[in-house]
This record gives structure tokens, C-alpha cells and sequence, in this order.
């Protein structure tokens, strides 16, 4: 959106010297300023009215004793209304209509300081009712936190029926002065007002864009993240990962004193299927095959990951030998239910699957590598065994007793 200017390498921001930008970047804009300005007018109200206060103090001291009455009954209102305005800021359930409650608040407080000296004689009277106009201005001005345009509404729009009321019933307003007070303030307020707003503007396409950089690059980030664990043609966990999990759910397995089985899956006579069928439905019947093996990872720390080339493994915490038993020949039953044809693949002619089993209780002298080494032993005895089936992992004898041995010791 912002262009680069190449002979000052200054960021150009479209709209900012208007004050307006393109419509979706504005309302978004206005919100956000609206909700700044509300915030800082929170605390402003206080100063405002102890410059209100200020003012009073002066006018009491120095305003003839016949005016003083007529002039703070009639400036009191001036007060009502930052305290009012003050008032509502506390609520947030009217922030937005922070820029109506303090637009008309500032319209109203110009027009009566305005009007104010048209009704005075005394020209000591008539000076210090005029700095009254500019305080009116200044606050208005830099300390409300009004846009630009209402800003310069309030206090012209204040400024003229200010004016007309002091023609009407009053003497009138002497331009000599009113053009040293209201009039130059005026201006010096809409220009401080005005680069003021610029500021903000480009303080905020700042902050936002800078928002939404931060934004791409989490998102980014988490992509790469996510496809660093993902493998890329059935959407699964990738070997890396599940080598994490594994670790992870071996520790946990370990400090828990649960079990945990590892299945690995291998397709029968793939290469077949690919020789026949061609690779591109070999990588077909892969991923069908993913999306039916998801469906068992059925808790927490659960996972499915393929494994290399056409074998896929399992991992499941907290699940014995007679449960792994039991979901790796429903495993076998579900993918022959699958009936995807293979007649490569006698006496089947169907795409089946051979599972090795093997389960442990983790312990600091065992590892997962072993336990992964023993699913594939178990995997080649379930292919010795006539393929579509499964085995669980048996010990050789030597194992079996030293292991019965240990256990003994454990008990
Ligand atoms: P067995 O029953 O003994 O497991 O026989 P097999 O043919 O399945 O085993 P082998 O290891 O000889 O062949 C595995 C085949 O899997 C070879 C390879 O073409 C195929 N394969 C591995 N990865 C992919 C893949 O990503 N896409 C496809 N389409 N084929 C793959
Ligand atoms: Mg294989
Ligand atoms: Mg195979």
C-alpha cells in the first residue's frame, strides 16, 4: 500500500496529507484514534478543568465586583460541560461517542467564551474574558483529542454563534481583539491540530504495518513449522516427528510406569501394485490408506506417522499386549474392508497389510529404538507368515529369561 518516494526514500502514505485514507484503512483508523483519544481524555479532563479552575481563580481576582456575578454564573457552565464530558469518558460503553458528546461539548464551551466579552464593559474585563476564548481555543485544539475537521467545526461553528449571540443581546464583539485572540489562535490550533493528526496517522499505518508483517511471519513460521512435521503426500506425521513423539511418550511412559505399543504397517507386495497399477495410483492407494489408518489414533498422545516408502507406524501409550492385539487385526480386517483391487497380491486380490506388534513397559535400560527394532522383526515374521495378518513381538529364548529374571527382581 505505501509506495517508496526514490528521491527522498521517504514512505509515502496514501491519504495522510488529507486526512483520509483509502475507506477500510479510515474506519479502521477512526476506531482506533477514537479509542486513543477517549483513553488520554480520561486523564486530559482532569487538567483541563484544573485550567478551568486556573481561569476562575483569575476572574474572581480580577473581574469588577458588578460583573464577577453575571460572568461566573454564566462561565460556570463552561465547567459543566468538562465535567460532564469527563464524566462520560469513565464510561466505555460510550466510547464511540466520545467525538459527538465532546464535539458538541467543545462547540458549546467556545460559544460561551465567546460570547462572554460582548457582554462586558469594563476593558480589563473584556481582555481577561478574551483569554478565556483562548484557553477555550488551545484546549479544544490540543487536548481533547478531536480529529482535525471537528476540531475546526467545534470552534468556528462556537466561534460564530458565540459571535451572533454577543451581536444579538449583547454590544458585540471588537474585532481588534478578537482577531489577536480567537481568530489567531484559531488558526495556530487547526495548524497544531492538523500535524498533529498527521502524526498519528502514520504512527498508526506504522504500528499496523509492522503489525502485519509480525503477522505473515508467525503465520509463516507456523506453516514451516507444520510442514516440517508433515509428510508431503499423505498429510500424516513424517518419520522426523514421530521419532519426537516417540521420545517424548517414552519418557512419559517411563515416569507414568505405563506400557507402550509401537505397530508398524507394511503394504503387501507394493512394489507389485506400482509395477501394475503405475506409481501415480500406488501414491493414490497410499493416501487412501493414511486416511483409514488416521482414524486410529484415538487419544492424546496417540499417533499415526508414515514411516518410510509404503510402511506407516503406530504409537500408542498406555496400551498392552492383549489391546494391541485386538486393534492390529481389526487394523488388518478394516483394510481388506477397504476392497481396493490388487491382483498382484495372491491369494488376496486385494491391497492388504502386514502389522509387527511390539509392546513394553519403558524402563531406563530399554530403549525405543528396540522397541521400534522389535515391531519390525515382528513385521517380517507376520510377512514370513503368509502376509495379510499380524504378530506380536516374541523374544528370543535368551531374552525371554533374562527379562522373566528381571521382572522376578522387580516384583
Ligand atoms: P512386501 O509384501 O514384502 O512388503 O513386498 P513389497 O513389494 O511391498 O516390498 P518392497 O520393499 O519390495 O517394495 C516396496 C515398494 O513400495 C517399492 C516402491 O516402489 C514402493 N514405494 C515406496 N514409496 C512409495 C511412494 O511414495 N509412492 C509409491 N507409489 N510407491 C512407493
Ligand atoms: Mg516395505
Ligand atoms: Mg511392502
Amino acid at each position: 500500500m505505501a509506495e517508496t518516494d526514490p528521491r527522498s526514500r521517504r514512505v509515502v502514505v496514501p491519504g495522510v496529507r488529507w486526512l483520509r485514507f483509502p475507506r477500510r484503512l479510515e474506519a479502521e483508523y477512526r476506531e482506533y484514534q477514537c479509542l486513543e483519544a477517549v483513553d488520554s481524555f480520561r486523564v486530559n479532563a482532569f487538567y483541563i478543568l484544573v485550567l478551568y479552575l486556573l481561569l476562575v481563580t483569575g476572574i474572581y481576582a480580577l473581574a469588577p465586583a458588578d460583573v464577577r456575578g453575571l460572568w461566573l454564573g454564566t462561565y460556570l457552565w463552561v465547567g459543566v460541560i468538562v465535567m460532564v464530558a469527563g464524566i462520560l469518558a469513565q464510561f466505555r460503553g460510550l466510547d464511540r461517542y466520545f467525538p459527538l458528546y465532546t464535539g458538541v461539548g467543545s462547540f458549546l464551551a467556545v460559544m460561551l467564551s465567546m460570547a462572554i466579552p460582548g457582554f462586558l464593559d469594563e476593558p480589563g474585563s473584556v481582555q481577561l474574558a478574551n483569554v478565556s476564548v483562548i484557553y477555550a481555543l488551545v484546549i479544544v485544539y490540543a487536548m481533547v483529542g478531536l480529529r482535525f475537521p471537528l476540531a475546526t467545526l467545534a470552534c468556528w461553528a462556537g466561534g460564530m454563534f458565540g459571535w451572533l449571540i454577543a451581536e444579538q443581546f449583547g454590544r458585540g464583539i471588537d474585532w481588534q481583539i478578537a482577531h489577536r485572540t480567537y481568530t489567531g489562535v484559531s488558526l495556530l490550533g487547526m495548524f497544531l491540530c492538523y500535524t498533529e493528526e498527521v502524526r498519528g496517522r502514520l504512527l498508526f499505518f506504522n504500528q499496523r504495518q509492522l503489525q502485519r508483517q509480525q503477522n505473515r511471519t508467525q503465520a509463516l513460521a507456523e506453516r514451516l513449522h507444520r510442514l516440517s512435521r508433515e509428510d508431503s503426500l499423505t498429510g500424516l506425521a513424517n518419520r522426523r516427528y514421530f521419532d519426537e513423539v516417540l521420545d517424548r511418550e517414552w519418557r512419559r511412559c517411563q515416569r507414568e510406569r505405563v506400557p507402550l505399543t509401537v505397530m508398524l504397517v507394511d503394504v503387501d507386495r507394493f512394489k507389485a501394485y506400482n509395477d501394475h497399477y503405475g506409481h501415480l495410483q500406488g501414491d493414490e492407494c497410499l493416501r487412501a490408506l493414511a486416511a483409514e489408518l488416521r482414524s486410529y489414533s484415538r487419544r492424546g498422545g496417540d499417533m499415526v506417522a508414515r514411516f518410510g516408502g509404503e510402511e506407516f507406524v503406530l504409537l500408542y501409550p498406555g496400551v498392552d499386549e492383549t489391546e494391541a492385539a485386538r486393534l492390529a487385526s481389526r487394523l488388518c480386517r478394516t483394510v481388506r474392508g477397504m476392497g481396493l483391487r490388487h491382483e498382484y497380491n495372491p491369494p488376496f486380490g486385494e491391497v492388504t497389510i502386514s502389522v509387527g506388534v511390539a509392546w513394553t513397559v519403558p524402563m531406563e535400560n530399554r530403549s525405543a529404538i528396540k522397541l521400534v527394532d522389535a515391531a519390525d522383526q515382528a513385521l517380517y515374521q507376520a510377512k514370513e507368515g503368509g502376509r495379510d495378518g499380524w504378530r506380536l513381538y516374541e523374544p528370543p529364548p535368551t531374552v525371554r529369561l533374562v527379562r522373566d529374571i528381571g521382572k522376578r527382581r522387580e516384583d
